[in-house]
């Protein structure tokens, strides 16, 4: 395979996981450049980076982020040969990735024609169904009619729930519980993916009660070469977002657990993907599951994949841009057969949001910071420190604080540990939230839903 060295790396994008990256990279001896907005000028990813350049000047403070030419021409003007894009903003813009190939600057992450199918929902539900992957019963592609809906719902019978084609982040979504409310949430979900989204297209399936979400963490090079790296419980959710991770999953079963992972690998390799990469499933009480989504990126909760398996993936992400094989030195990821987890980790999403206050985002000053830390304890923080000011315009995330132990009960009680040690003053945090969740007997005894947080009102007190 062709090799091209990766000298300099412009992170396209912000917070934690621009920090994330640049540390990647400052191990590998890559120069990083970093972009912020204007409302980003004190951020503390300008200052993990080895350069940092304003970006967007004159735009909203998201649009700042999603500025393509602006950061295709801070990256040609200082040499940059790779874009890291993170999660989130353009990480799955297909516009932006092949303006990136147009000129010669290295983007890690998949081909355009990958991010083409994955960022639509329908394109890739068909991926699915092409690679025999089991799908939940749904129309297809696109509904353009409350009668479609309808008819969708007498034939599989309701719940069933509203989807944007082009949805991300637990929004877009509308479940609709009987035929009478299927005028209201069509309307509603068409006009939020719009606004959201760009495009009012939705699709419509059948709704599961009480699923698991689990997710494979899959890597794979320019040869064709795929691995997996098992998966992540991801069923601990708020409105359909997540909150707290969990890897491996427990009470899975070998063999079905097995057969999951397999079927990743199985659409991954149809479409001959490239990179690192995410997908979801929903799991069923009689273990029954069903292919939801694919993240064609790095995502939030890889932490807990790395820190059982031992393979950091930003790293392997850049070795792959870079045209290595997964068993080149450096990688050096080992054949499946020899990939192996050890232990359980647990991640916790540590936001500035006020659960006193229905989640609203809490902004100011932080004036006292203190982590915990600590034997098997990993923090991938933001703009978390004393003096930080947290500003309305991005998302509420402050800290994502990891734990591993060899058991998941170790693993928990470390998390319950930091989380109590937190000292965080100016600002309101989920942190007390967390702490009920954590030692909740439910969470304990794995046998968490994506419903367990919406049914559970005393995780609010
Ligand atoms: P997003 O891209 O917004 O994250 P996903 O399709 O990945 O949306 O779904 C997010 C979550 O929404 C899932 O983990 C699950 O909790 C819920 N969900 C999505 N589709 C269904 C469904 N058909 N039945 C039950 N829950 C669903």
């Amino acid at each position: 395979m062709l090799k091209r060295t990766i000298k300099k790396l412009l992170v396209a994008n912000r917070g934690e996981i621009a920090i994330r990256v640049c540390r990647a990279c400052n191990e590998l001896g890559i120069r990083t450049v970093a972009i912020y907005s204007k409302e980003d000028i004190g951020s503390y990813h300008r200052y993990k980076a080895d350069e940092s350049y304003l970006v967007g000047k004159g735009k909203k403070p998201i649009d700042a982020y999603l500025d393509i030419e602006s950061i295709i021409e801070i990256a040609k003007a200082h040499q940059v040969d790779a874009i890291h894009p993170g999660y989130g903003f353009l990480s799955e813009n297909t516009e932006f990735a092949r303006r990136c190939g147009e000129e010669g600057l290295i983007f890690v992450g998949p081909k355009p024609e990958h991010l083409l199918i994955f960022g639509d929902k329908s394109t890739a539900r068909e991926a699915a169904v092409h690679a025999g992957i089991p799908v939940i019963p749904g129309s297809g592609g696109p509904v353009h009619s409350v009668e479609e809906v309808k008819a969708f719902g007498k034939e599989h019978g309701f719940p069933i729930i509203i989807k944007a084609v082009l949805g991300g982040g637990g929004r877009g979504m509308r479940i609709v519980r009987s035929e009478k409310s299927v005028d209201e949430a069509f309307a509603r979900a068409t006009s939020e993916a719009k606004q959201a989204f760009g495009k009012e297209d939705v699709y419509v399936e059948k709704y599961l009660d009480n699923p698991r979400h689990i997710e494979v963490q899959v890597i794979a090079d320019e040869s064709g070469e795929i691995v997996h790296l098992y998966e992540r419980d991801c069923s601990v959710q708020r409105r359909h977002q997540k909150v707290v991770e969990v890897a491996p999953s427990r009470g899975l079963g070998e063999k079905l657990r097995h057969e999951i992972c397999e079927a990743a690998v199985r659409l991954m390799k149809s479409v001959n993907y490239l990179n690192a990469g995410t997908v979801e499933f929903l799991v069923g009480p009689r273990g029954n599951f069903y292919f939801i989504e694919v993240n064609p990126r790095v995502q939030v909760e890889h932490t807990i994949t790395e820190m059982i398996t031992g393979i950091d993936i930003v790293q392997s992400q850049i070795f792959i841009a870079e045209g290595y094989g997964l068993h080149d030195d450096p990688i050096l990821i080992p054949e499946q057969k020899e990939i192996h987890t050890n232990g359980y980790a647990i991640q916790c999403r540590v936001t500035t949001e006020d659960p006193a206050n229905n989640f609203m985002p809490d902004t100011g000053k932080i004036v006292a910071y203190r982590s915990g830390g600590g034997f098997g304890v990993r923090l991938d923080a933001g703009n978390a420190f004393t003096g930080s000011v947290i500003t309305p315009y991005y998302d509420s995330l402050l800290v994502k604080l990891s734990t591993k132990a060899m058991t998941f009960k170790g693993a928990a009680a470390k998390m319950l540990r930091n989380l109590k040690e937190f000292r965080i003053r100016g600002i309101k945090t989920n942190i007390p939230f967390l702490i009920n969740v954590v030692q909740h007997p439910v969470f304990l005894s794995g046998k968490v839903s994506t419903t367990f947080i919406d049914a559970t009102p005393e995780l609010f007190s």
